[in-house]
């Protein structure tokens, strides 16, 4: 920061001085569709990019260990024009062993057939929520180009949104009392048959039921597409997805009767047909999961798809928990900045001891049986 004073109007050279934290800060701060290109110029901004958030290895990454001895760390092999890193790995056991490894393997970029540029630039657009066209024309590659890295950002969300976690349980209150989260949770049928029409898919497809819950208080929540909404299934959900010491609240449907006796969590509902909320206490009703479910079936739509459920109940899970709480106070760089956390996540790079984090999919025919 010192070293800057001075070298105000050769920007350039001023960017080259910059630490890697300062250049991210400046790309994310006030981040736009229209600066990108102000930010990142030219293809070597992209790279300083990619490899300061970690999307891409530098030479002082911990190299990765060899394919084929998995105790022996790799070393650098200078090669200037192999890549744009200038740099491959080579196993040290050389000449005995002398496999080489592309330091972009298993990388976002590996095998990408668009310049690091086009590619931050698609995130971006992603990232504001631009349609397929308005990408095509923003960062100037065909509508299979962004179709196919869209898909792979979505991916990447429902990789995350995927991990086993349980919300809802106990939490200390501001008067240091014990107290339990209140964790709502409801079904939908999140596509009709209005919506099929004049298509020929079967009676199971045009009826998906979707069950959701979301706690009170973290808003953290979950929703999981099912084959069927009997006993098994809902129980199975309530003991993989929330914590003991919650207390649900559900309507009326027979489902959840016995619930407390049969999983141990404490249960109220709320009768639909009668009133929309609990007579005997106010607070119990299930506002905050029924109005997620339009949002989501608002999203369902728009695909007029139903093999793209999952991905939509994901993409708007992601959305709904990690990216519109930051949208309320930051800006896309902030979106922008955990999404890329997440893709490098995912997207480890050539060593093969760091393990990727991967998609999790609920065993349905081990719960119905
Ligand atoms: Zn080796």
């Amino acid at each position: 920061m010192m070293r800057l004073r001075g070298q105000q109007g050769q920007q350039g050279q001023q960017q080259n001085e910059l630490s890697d934290q300062e250049f991210l800060n400046l790309f994310y701060n006030k981040l736009t569709i229209s600066n990108f290109k102000d930010k990142i110029k030219t293809e070597a901004d992209a790279l300083r990019y990619c490899q300061a958030s970690g999307i891409l290895p530098t030479r002082n990454t911990p190299p990765p260990y060899c394919p084929k001895h998995p105790n022996i760390a790799m070393k650098i092999l200078n090669e200037q024009n192999r890549n744009q890193l200038g740099f491959r790995y080579i196993c040290s056991l050389k000449p005995a062993c002398n496999i080489k490894l592309e330091p972009t393997k298993n990388t976002w970029f590996y095998n990408a057939n668009i310049d690091l540029r086009q590619g931050l630039h698609i995130i971006l657009c992603f990232v504001a929520g631009l349609r397929h066209n308005q990408a095509v024309r923003e960062v100037e590659v065909d509508d299979k180009t962004i179709g196919d890295w869209f898909g792979y950002l979505r991916e990447v969300q429902e990789v995350v949104v995927s991990q086993p976690r349980k919300i809802g349980g106990i939490y200390e209150d501001e008067n240091g009392e014990i107290v339990s989260h209140f964790v709502e949770v409801d079904e939908s049928q999140i596509c009709n048959r209005k919506f099929n029409r004049g298509r020929l898919y079967n009676t199971e497809t045009s009826r998906l039921w979707i069950v959701g819950g979301v706690c009170r208080l973290t808003r953290q929540a979950f929703m999981v597409r099912v084959p069927n909404r009997t006993i098994d299934v809902i129980d199975y959900l309530l003991e993989t997805r929330i914590e003991l010491g919650s207390i649900l609240i559900t309507d009326a449907a027979r489902v959840y009767m016995g619930v407390h006796n049969r999983i141990g969590m404490e249960h109220e509902s709320v009768n639909h047909s009668l009133n929309f909320v609990n007579p005997r206490n106010s607070a119990i009703n299930t506002n905050m999961i029924e109005s997620r479910w339009a949002a989501v079936k608002q999203k369902v739509k728009s695909y007029k798809n139903t093999n793209y459920v999952e991905t939509c109940i994901a993409q708007y899970l992601y959305e709904f928990e990690y990216l519109n709480p930051l949208k309320e106070k930051y800006s896309y760089g902030e979106v922008y900045k955990k999404l890329v956390s997440d893709i490098v996540r995912v997207y480890v790079g050539p060593d093969p001891n760091r393990r990727p984090l991967e998609l999790v999919i609920d065993d349905w025919d081990e719960v119905i049986q």
